[in-house]
C-alpha cells in the first residue's frame, strides 16, 4: 500500500487557488493540516476538531490532488458555515455537501490533468 504523496502539491495548489474564483482554496489550505493516510477503501477524510485532512495516496497525481481539493472543499464549508452547522449538513444533507465536494474535485483534476493531454496529443 502506497503510504505517500506521488508529488509535494503545494506549488499546484498556490497555482490553482489563483484562478478565479478558487481562493476559497487558498485560505482552507492554509488552515488545514493535510497528510497522506493509508485508508483501505475510502478516498479521503476531513476533521473539522482537528482540522486535519487525510487523504490516500493514489498513483495518479490529478487523482491525488483532485481528493486534496475535495477534503480541503470540506474544511471551506466547515469554515464557512460554522462546525455545528457543518456538522448538522454532513448528517442530514450529505448528499448537497458532498455534490459541492465532488464539482470542485472534478475542476481540479481536469485542471491538473490538462497539461499533460495538451503535450500528449501532439
Ligand atoms: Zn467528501
Amino acid at each position: 500500500m502506497k503510504t505517500d504523496f506521488t508529488h509535494d502539491y503545494r506549488k499546484e495548489i498556490e497555482k490553482y487557488a489563483a484562478i478565479d474564483g478558487n481562493g476559497w482554496l487558498a485560505e482552507a489550505f492554509s488552515r488545514t493540516t493535510v497528510l497522506a493516510y493509508g485508508f483501505s477503501r475510502i478516498c479521503g477524510v476531513y476533521l473539522p476538531f482537528l482540522r486535519l485532512a487525510l487523504i490516500k495516496p493514489d498513483e495518479c497525481e490529478a487523482v491525488e490532488f483532485g481528493t486534496i481539493v475535495h477534503e480541503l472543499r470540506h474544511a471551506w464549508q466547515c469554515r464557512t458555515w460554522g462546525i455545528t452547522k457543518y456538522l448538522f449538513k454532513k448528517a442530514f444533507q450529505r448528499r448537497k455537501i458532498e455534490a459541492d465536494a465532488e464539482a470542485e474535485e472534478l475542476k481540479a483534476v481536469e485542471w491538473y490533468a490538462a497539461p499533460l493531454a495538451v503535450y500528449t496529443a501532439v
